[in-house]
């Protein structure tokens, strides 16, 4: 199962969806498309849960407050597209 190896990963280190894809040697979008699974599963583990670091703009420092799985594309403070992805880890809650 997929999810599976993608959830062995993240509980042992963080990782964007695209190291996860290069690990894997999957789409980057298919990743994506399995960590919001991951994240609904996990959500009803009572031993552990998905932390998500969110995405940042590399350039002005901007922080995206939301949580979400794929990368903005564009910062809204400089309208650069110099974005560190937001990355993900399963620990134990
Ligand atoms: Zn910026």
């Amino acid at each position: 199962m997929t999810r599976e190896v993608i959830i062995d990963l993240l509980k042992n280190h963080g990782y964007t969806a695209f190291e996860l894809s290069q690990r894997l040697n999957w789409a980057t979008h298919k990743i994506e498309n399995d960590l919001e699974h991951i994240r609904t599963t996990v959500r009803a583990d009572p031993d552990f849960q998905l932390l998500i670091n969110p995405a940042g703009c590399q350039l002005c420092g901007y922080q995206f407050s939301n949580a979400k799985i794929k990368a903005p594309t564009r910062c809204p403070e400089c309208n650069k597209e110099k974005i560190k992805p937001p990355s993900f880890i399963i620990q134990k809650r």
